[in-house]
């Protein structure tokens, strides 16, 4: 049991679930308590995957039977099989995606290799020291991937004892599925991905603009209460912040891929500015890599070197001087 997780209630009918150490892998999960409940995804490994459910069978009355994943990565997907017999509801590149973007056997072996491998430590400093973190509060053991099974592609409603739920397409932004959840009666958003709150954002698939745009769609619902990806619940600020943010790192990275930076020396050399204050801020790195790529005319799926990108962030905290934190 993780200390660092807690239930809260942030309408009449909808509670979230937030990891609040707040790191890689911590990500949030939230219950529609309406018409046999939903539940909005299940978390990074089993163990977390059992505590969000126990915490949320304080206030249903049975295990749901809908699970909606709001985008393929697999701090959100990875606890699917605890919800036997469930519809999962996701967009409908997800299925692909989760069985192309992480493979959770090879992180569990990581996992188990990084301690004992010194020369890793030399090849991949950032591989060995995310791997070091990750075993702290995860284990990737026994994870079966379980695929949704009602795939969508612009819009789904759904209705519960009166309370429409809708399903709306923003990807790709942070990945290929990114979907936000809207509870119109409740004044709800559960944003996925598309917000990370007091965290540094770490998107893969996606542009900017499409980010710009979805962050401007939860604007314009006006929600009361966001349930962020990752970090906190908060009110609309947690769109401001988050564009601010985007737009902050999109405008310095221009300015260095102007002056003929990498962009890892351009992550360097970028002021952290108030988001030196949100966890893991070396992630910087791969929004820079990521504005690089779309001045360099680059697809948005462009694939990543997974260690490269974990080297890089390791080096960018260590040229800035704070802990190497992912
Ligand atoms: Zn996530």
């Amino acid at each position: 049991m993780t200390k660092d997780m807690k239930m809260q209630q942030v309408s009449e009918n909808c509670f979230a679930v937030v990891c609040e150490k707040n790191r890689v892998c911590d990500a949030n999960s939230g219950l529609i308590n309406r018409g046999g409940g939903v539940v909005i995804d299940t978390q990074s490994d089993l163990a977390h995957a059992r505590q969000m459910i126990e915490m949320f069978s304080k206030v249903w009355s049975a295990m749901p039977k809908r699970v909606i994943n709001t985008h393929e990565d697999g701090d959100h997907v990875w606890g699917n099989q605890l919800f036997v017999g469930a519809e999962i509801i996701a967009h409908r590149s997800v299925p692909e995606r989760m069985k192309l973007v992480a493979n959770p056997e090879e992180i569990q072996h990581m996992l188990h290799s990084v301690a004992s491998a010194p020369t890793l430590q030399a090849l991949h400093p950032g591989i060995v020291a995310a791997g070091l973190q990750l075993a702290e509060d995860y284990n990737f053991d026994g994870i079966e991937l379980v695929l949704p099974t009602t795939l969508f592609d612009i819009r789904y409603e759904l209705n519960l004892d009166g309370t429409e739920v809708h399903l709306i397409y923003v990807g790709p932004c942070h990945s290929a599925g990114d979907t936000i959840i809207h509870v119109p009666k409740e004044g709800v958003v559960f944003a996925g991905d598309l917000i990370f709150r007091q965290c540094t954002p770490m998107g893969w698939v996606g542009s900017y603009e499409k980010w710009f745009h979805g962050l401007d769609l939860v604007i314009s619902l006006n929600p009361k209460v966001i349930v962020n990806g990752h970090g906190p619940v908060s009110g609309i600020e947690g769109v401001t912040e988050m564009k601010a943010y985007l737009q902050y790192v999109r405008e310095e990275s221009k300015k260095c891929f102007d002056a003929g930076l990498t962009s890892l020396d351009a992550a360097k050399r970028i002021e952290f500015g108030p988001y030196g204050e949100w966890r893991a801020p070396a992630r910087l790195y791969m929004n820079v890599e990521r504005a690089y790529r779309e001045f360099r005319s680059e697809p948005p799926d462009a694939p990543w070197d997974q260690a490269a990108t974990f080297d890089a962030i390791y080096k960018v905290a260590k040229a800035k001087g704070i802990e190497v934190e992912y």
